[in-house]
């Protein structure tokens, strides 16, 4: 099945959060669904579409650019589970360059060979690093590159701040025409405190969660076999978490601008929740103590 027009989602998340899992499912999920999907991986570290590819390598789109000056989409691409079209944007030489222009340059690239007219993608999902969400990184919701963003996070605080950074980003760049947040997916619950405090920061932050991911053994195994789980365990039920995300994500889902929390607001948000998990601040000084 393919729209005229395809829908083009980045989803951002810290650095082992889950995030090319989460977005690689996603894609599963679709594609199962009988969409057309591309996803580009828009890490350095160029392991975005591994569980898509039974875990076999493919040259990144800048790897390519740097070696043969003009590569084709065949030299660049790969067909993953379901027909996904996997591509690895890459990232600079260690030391040299800026890995956000490098994701620019890629989508130039992929524009210039008429992927998207070509493949006819009903989804196109861009699979970004969130850590620090510069100039750089912040280049799929600024360009007019992707109409909405997703971010994924789990309980922990390094994970909500980088969330919380993204949401600076989109309140910038929204009002004049740069992506809009489609929601916060929470992943690796496996805490009723870890959804509620989700819940919290989303709710502070005018936001909403579209959907709870359990820490699972199911994906750990999966990835064992380069797989993700809607191929390796289809009938569980983290498969089935996984597609009702997709679902949301394939809808017509609403998007707003964030209200970001500034720094004393967030950090003052996490100690409260330091004093509702430990207890107390006599616990929390134990706990900062150890
Ligand atoms: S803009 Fe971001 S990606 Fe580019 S060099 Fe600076 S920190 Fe790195």
């Amino acid at each position: 099945m393919s729209t005229n027009k395809p829908k083009h989602i980045a989803i951002y998340g810290k650095g082992g959060i889950g995030k090319s899992t989460t977005t690689s499912n996603i894609s599963a999920a679709l594609a199962e669904a009988g969409h057309r999907v591309i996803q580009i991986g828009c890490d350095p570290k160029s392991d975005s579409t591994t569980i898509l590819r039974g875990g076999e390598d493919l040259p990144t789109v800048l790897d390519s650019l740097r070696d043969s000056g003009r590569p084709t989409i065949a030299d660049v691409s790969a067909i993953g589970f379901g027909g996904v079209l996997c591509i690895e944007a890459g990232g600079p030489v260690p030391g040299v360059g800026c890995a956000g222009r490098g994701i620019n340059a890629a989508v130039d690239l992929l524009h210039e060979l008429k992927l998207f007219e070509e493949f006819k993608p009903d989804y196109v999902l861009y699979d970004v690093l969130g850590d620090v969400v510069c100039g750089g990184f912040a280049v799929p919701i600024r360009n007019g590159i992707a109409e909405s963003a997703f971010v994924v996070t789990s309980s922990d605080f390094m994970a909500i701040f980088a969330a919380n950074n993204l949401f600076k980003a989109i309140s910038k760049y929204a009002p004049s025409g740069g992506a809009r947040l489609g929601g916060v997916i929470a992943n690796s619950i496996q805490t009723p405190y870890a959804s509620a405090l989700i819940d919290d920061f989303a709710s502070r932050t005018g936001t909403n969660v579209v959907g709870y991911v359990p820490r699972s053994l199911t994906v750990a195994q999966s990835e064992l076999y380069g797989q993700t789980v809607i191929e390796a365990a289809p009938t569980s039920e983290q498969a089935d978490v996984y597609r009702q995300l997709a679902r949301h994500i394939a809808g017509d889902h609403p998007v707003s601008i964030p209200k970001p929390l500034n720094a004393p607001a967030l950090k003052q948000w996490a100690k409260q929740w330091g004093d509702r998990v430990f207890g107390g601040a006599a616990e929390r000084r134990l706990v900062e103590v150890v």
